[in-house]
């Protein structure tokens, strides 16, 4: 096939008259495929053109698959019985078993019912500051790691990297303190030093009485599938015990399988005190965010007082649609471990493959992620273009990937099969040659 990546020309008709995409100067983006259906990592368009593999889960949201049947049914039957309720005042069955499983499956016992992963931050920030409030000990340090990617709201922002993304609002973002994210890769030989210089910075910071450290465990997602060790994170978690702060623990992109255990956390073998979910939760079939939380922090907003309460509430808490979808999503993970567990074993053999191109640097994987930089000439970074021209070249071969800058990574449905999965290496391996 003859290739060559075109700029796309400035337009802003790519997307029709009456749409405002996500994430996208509408100037340079490629016009949108049409999609009308979904089969499991399959995105079926609207022409006879052949159906598109979703090597990134639509945004490392859908779990098990698009258009699953299991999960589809789940959420039918709840919509024809009960599809919401104010949850101030009401609860319902599948709230009340979605809420018992999670604490179950996290060991954190309270569970508080967002939209989305940024607001599943927010609560987890609004619940770390009031509880130090509560305890009448207030205090005003927040710490977080260069390279954090926590969501889009305002709080949100502030505690992620200060980057092209939020520079408009910059001034209105609370500080926060930073360290440095040492994150990995295969064969890397500096890590250990990289740990050390984190670590003692933490330390350092941590000498300042802090609400709470908030991190992505095992894997920083937007900030360009930046790994960290383990034993990194069992580090981080004996320094925040030290000092008291609490640690919260946003998985909303790795947990629910993306890591290969359960959770991070779990696989890390560190305990936070609080733990913010959302894309896996309802398998991507519905919008809902959850805040894990420990019963011990929960006891504090507890009272005559009103002041100690959560004033804290969404139109939509515990929308029993998302309810219904996230027990269904937990009872296909539950029934098939060997999904989430056996992928990175999946990966391991293609990803080792494509390292010894020389294009590409930084092989790293953990669990159903696996990622790479592409060696590029000129600045790094999220508007490098070489990672732009890869994903047109598997686009045009069917395969869809968003690569961050020049990282390129696959995050697949749990239900990619191994020729599907083996179409997205090739692919990619053969783009290598163009960019
Ligand atoms: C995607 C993401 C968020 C934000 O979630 P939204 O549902 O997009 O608001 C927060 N934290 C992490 C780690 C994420 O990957």
């Amino acid at each position: 096939m003859n290739y060559s990546y075109q700029p796309v020309k400035p337009s802003s008709q790519n997307w029709g008259s009456h749409i405002w995409p996500p994430f996208t100067q509408i100037a340079s983006s490629i016009p949108p495929q049409k999609v009308i259906a979904g089969e499991n990592a399959l995105l079926i368009r609207d022409n006879d053109e052949p159906p598109i593999i979703d090597a990134i889960s639509s945004w490392w949201v859908t779990l098990h698959g698009h258009a699953n049947t299991y999960i589809a049914n789940a959420i039918a039957n709840q919509a024809k019985k009960l599809e919401q309720v104010i949850f101030a005042d009401f609860t319902h069955p599948q709230a009340e078993e979605l809420a018992k499983r999670l604490s179950a499956l996290t060991g954190l016992e309270r569970l508080f019912f967002s939209d989305n992963g940024s607001t599943a931050v927010e609560v987890a920030l609004k619940i770390a500051c009031q509880f130090w409030h509560n305890k009448n000990e207030p205090r005003k340090q927040l710490i977080a790691f260069e390279g954090a990617y926590h969501g889009d709201t305002f709080g949100a922002m502030a505690v992620g990297e200060r980057n092209l993304f939020n520079k408009p609002f910059d001034e209105m973002l609370f500080p926060v303190q930073r360290v440095p994210w040492p994150a990995t890769w295969w064969d890397d030989t500096s890590v250990e030093a990289r740990e050390q210089k984190a670590i003692s910075q933490l330390e350092k910071l941590l000498e300042e009485p802090t609400i709470a450290v908030i991190l992505e465990p095992l894997v920083q997602g937007a900030g360009g599938m930046a790994m960290v060790r383990e034993e990194f994170l069992k580090k981080v978690e004996k320094v925040v015990r030290q000092s008291q702060a609490l640690l919260i623990a946003d998985e909303v992109m790795t947990g629910f399988g993306r890591c290969g255990n359960l959770f991070a956390s779990h696989r890390a073998k560190i305990s936070p005190d609080l733990i913010s979910l959302s894309k896996g939760l309802t398998s991507g079939f519905l919008p809902m965010g959850v805040t894990m939380v420990r019963e011990e922090i929960f006891e504090s907003f507890i009272g005559n007082d009103p002041n100690l309460t959560f004033w804290h509430g969404h139109s939509f808490t515990a929308n029993p649609l998302g309810c219904a979808a996230g027990n269904a999503s937990l009872d296909l993970l539950e029934g098939n471990p060997l999904a989430y567990e056996g992928l990175e074993s999946r990966h391991l053999p293609h990803l080792k493959k494509l390292a010894n191109h020389p294009k590409v640097t930084k092989p790293r994987l953990v669990g159903t992620i696996a990622a790479f930089n592409i060696e590029v000439e000129g600045a790094g970074g999220y508007l490098n273009s070489a990672g732009k021209a890869l994903k047109q070249y598997a686009l045009q071969h069917n395969v869809f990937i968003r690569p961050l800058g020049n990282v390129v990574y696959l995050l697949p449905p749990l239900c990619i099969d191994d020729s599907q999965l083996e179409k997205c290496y090739s692919t990619i391996s053969n783009g290598l040659e163009i960019v």
